[in-house]
């Protein structure tokens, strides 16, 4: 079966009802028979649900969808990207143990790496994209984990996928990658090497801005380990939330196939404007990272970075200026979201700090949503003119 068909296709089972749609299994516990299947259960010699901490048939049905597009083993899902994140790392790291990661990274990620890991003895070495192919000389004998996103957020920067899984083979690390910005539908980490993809399912899987939720998937033996974690530790997706998302996948493929064609056409137009310098988009010839975008992914995602010649203050007129888009913190929804980090989500750290994780004053986000195409470069347009004119 291609992917589209599984993602809609794969459904728990039925109840006595015959119910085609997928029913909500919103309950804490199931209940057992007898004493022996309770105790089979708990020993784990008979598989089946006893707790939705641990797991819950709308869960299950999610992250077996999920296995399936990304073509991996096993996974888990969580009730937030960031809670897939760090309980991955959480269960696979111990104390001296050390990770290499791109610095162009989502924000919360940066964080842990550089707040809290370190308290528990986790250090983390940053390479920049550019300098990709000399991460040989970050090996140290403790490295254990190699960690990025492409496309990364915000910047919209690509890493080689090939390279990376290749080198992190070579030196027996675990490659562990961000595929948040393509979706399976558009690059699957796993044939370029990863062992293990993390999702925030709150963006395009989800697609419509409802629900928050996160998952990892990969290799059998890495997903025990972490689901041994997560036992205990109750980073738990609400069956609720699993519920939404698994239907949200049925519609994944055309939905994503047209984010992505909006997108392209509004990278293709910005890319002339006169208050632009640059635009980052990864299926857009003129950008540094198109060649190898072009090998490792089949379409160029719904995220657009660019930088306005004019700055911070350019950043500010733009946004005030816009009348459709939204200005909000999230991203991959139906509507279109426009963010400028330097003003907003980064204004705490100072220009060469903003600079370091790769967002200069005059970088704006855009996720390209699902409105028809000539409305988003009217209203994107027409806020870019007021720029000329203030500056
Ligand atoms: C949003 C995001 C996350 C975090 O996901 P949440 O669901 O908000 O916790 C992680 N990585 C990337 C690339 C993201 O865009």
């Amino acid at each position: 079966m291609q992917p589209e068909t599984k993602a809609i296709r794969i459904q728990s089972e039925r109840s006595l009802y015959s119910e085609h749609s997928v029913p909500l299994y919103l309950t804490s516990g199931f209940v057992f028979e007898n004493s022996e299947e309770m105790r089979a259960s708990f020993t784990e010699e008979i598989d089946r649900n006893v707790y939705s901490r641990y797991s819950n048939p709308n869960c299950s049905e999610f992250v077996s969808k999920m296995i399936a597009l990304e073509g991996a083993e096993d996974g888990l899902s969580f009730a937030s990207g960031m809670s897939a994140i760090f309980s991955t790392f959480a269960a696979l790291l111990n104390a001296g143990d050390h990770v290499i990661s791109c610095r162009s990274l989502f924000g919360s990620t940066h964080n842990l790496f550089q707040k809290y890991f370190p308290k528990w003895g986790i250090e983390t070495t940053y390479f920049n994209v550019e300098e990709v192919s000399e991460i040989e000389r970050l090996i140290q004998p403790s490295t254990k984990i190699l960690y990025v996103e492409t496309p990364t957020n915000p910047s919209v920067q690509i890493l080689d996928l090939e390279l990376l899984g290749n080198f992190a083979k070579q030196h027996n690390l675990v490659f562990i990658v961000d595929n948040c910005f393509a979706t399976p539908i558009i690059q699957k980490p796993i044939d370029f090497g990863a062992d293990l993809v993390i999702h925030s399912a709150t963006k395009l899987i989800d697609g419509q801005g409802r629900v928050l939720g996160g998952i990892t998937v990969g290799s059998q033996e890495l997903i025990k380990e972490i689901q041994l974690f997560a036992r205990h530790s109750g980073p738990s997706l609400s069956a609720f939330n699993a519920w939404l998302l698994s239907k949200s996948l049925e519609t994944l493929s055309v939905r994503v196939e047209k984010h992505c064609s909006n997108a392209l056409e509004i990278a293709k137009a910005l890319e002339h404007h006169s208050a632009i310098a640059k635009v980052n988009y990864p299926f857009l010839p003129s950008f540094s990272g198109y060649e190898i975008a072009k090998q490792q992914m089949r379409l160029g995602g719904n995220i657009i970075a660019f930088e306005l010649l004019g700055g911070l203050e350019a950043g500010r007129t733009f946004l005030d200026s816009i009348q459709l888009c939204s200005l909000s913190a999230n991203l991959g929804d139906t509507r279109t979201i426009v963010t400028h980090p330097a003003s907003t989500t980064h204004s705490k750290l100072t220009e060469e700090g903003r600079l370091e994780v790769g967002i200069t004053d005059g970088l704006i986000r855009i996720s390209v949503g699902l409105e028809h195409v000539d409305d988003l470069k009217e209203d994107l347009f027409q806020a870019l003119d007021k720029i000329q004119i203030n500056v």
